[in-house]
């Protein structure tokens, strides 16, 4: 017996609803004074500030601890979150420290944002068999295929090896929170190993936490102690333009060369776009054959698809006989909802 329908607001959130409770999952605006479902601490999945302050959300925020300490240190005021609700559970998704999908029962499963691959110290998660998926689709379409982790790993040593050998610094660039940890653990053997302040401290709370990652030295101190002038170094820092003026001077003063991590490095041009002079697709969601993966281990009866290519990742598992439906969530900021393909109270699936 399904007790759980899934419902879009008028806002296009997505939440969870039975006879006494609604969840929301990961909404960004908020109606009522509702179950919050927080699945880790990316800005895009946590609830405006304004809904903090607005509602009385003590003991009402479903997330891990890890979660919703990095959002506060963040500047959120997430209190008495609880990391277990009724017969729902948090499961592992793999994406970064904290980040969980939301499991209830056999019948409904929320993945968050998803990465099934197993990098450094996060772990391939589980997948449970449900009647409901609810998936991320950020890289969901055919073209979105990621090179195997270890060559990587093989091509960025032997690329650092290399510059090292000719005196030039490295500034290996990926998203702060969740990312830059990962390339911490994976490149910081590199020394001497600075990292950009706000990097900084996330590996801490990442090290809090009982992630093992590397000494570094925060980048301020490494400019009062003068270590950029002793080349080579690494440096890992936020994923942005090369054209960036900071950037630019690392690069003019010392030569460094700049080396971006993204999944949207599969796209030709991003190298060029982003103005940087390496790109490796490496990314913290899934590819688009791990979707696969993922959907196919879960059997479910019908999916959403929620983010990134969500209306295409909908039409190709249609085309392969599921029942699949894109969920046009509405932004920040977004002033009218995207039309969805039709009004969905979704009570007719079940
Ligand atoms: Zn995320
Ligand atoms: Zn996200």
């Amino acid at each position: 017996m399904i007790e759980y329908k899934v419902i879009l607001d008028k806002n296009n959130e997505i939440f969870l609803k039975s006879n006494k409770t609604k969840i929301y999952l990961d909404p960004i605006h908020l109606i009522d004074e509702d179950y919050v479902f927080i699945s880790h601490a990316h800005t895009d999945h946590l609830l405006n500030k304004k809904y903090l302050k607005k509602f009385n959300l003590k003991n009402k925020i479903i997330s891990s601890n890890a979660t919703s300490e990095i959002a506060n240190i963040r500047g959120y005021n997430i209190c008495n979150n609880i990391e277990s609700f009724e017969d729902f559970k948090l499961i592992d998704n793999g994406h970064m420290l904290g980040s969980k999908g939301l499991l209830f029962k056999k019948e409904v499963f929320y993945t968050g944002d998803l990465s099934t691959r197993k990098r450094a110290f996060l772990n391939k998660p589980e997948i449970p068999k449900v009647e409901t998926l609810i998936i991320e689709s950020t890289f969901g379409k055919p073209e979105y295929k990621f090179p195997p982790l270890d060559r990587v790993i093989y091509q960025v040593n032997s690329l650092i090896s290399e510059m090292y050998a000719r005196g030039i610094p490295v500034i290996l660039m990926g998203y702060s929170l969740g990312k830059a940890q990962v390339l911490t653990a994976l490149f910081g053997l590199w020394k001497p190993l600075i990292v950009h302040d706000s990097i900084y401290q996330f590996n801490n709370i990442y090290k809090n936490f009982g992630i093992v990652l590397e000494e570094s030295t925060s980048l301020s101190r490494a400019k009062e102690k003068n270590m950029l002038d002793k080349k080579p170094w690494v440096l890992i820092y936020p994923l942005i333009s090369g054209k960036n003026t900071f950037i630019n001077y690392l690069k003019e003063k010392f030569g460094a060369v700049t080396v971006g991590f993204s999944g949207w490095a599969v796209n030709k041009n991003y190298c060029h776009r982003m103005c940087l002079d390496y790109v490796f697709p490496f990314s913290d969601h899934c590819d688009f054959d791990e979707l696969l993966e993922v959907t196919k281990k879960s059997r479910p009866e019908k999916i959403f698809t929620i983010h990134g290519f969500q209306v295409e990742f909908a039409k190709y598992l249609n085309f392969l006989g599921y029942n699949a439906e894109p969920v046009n969530r509405l932004k920040w900021g977004e002033k009218k909802a995207l039309k969805t393909n039709k009004n969905i109270t979704l009570d007719s699936f079940f």
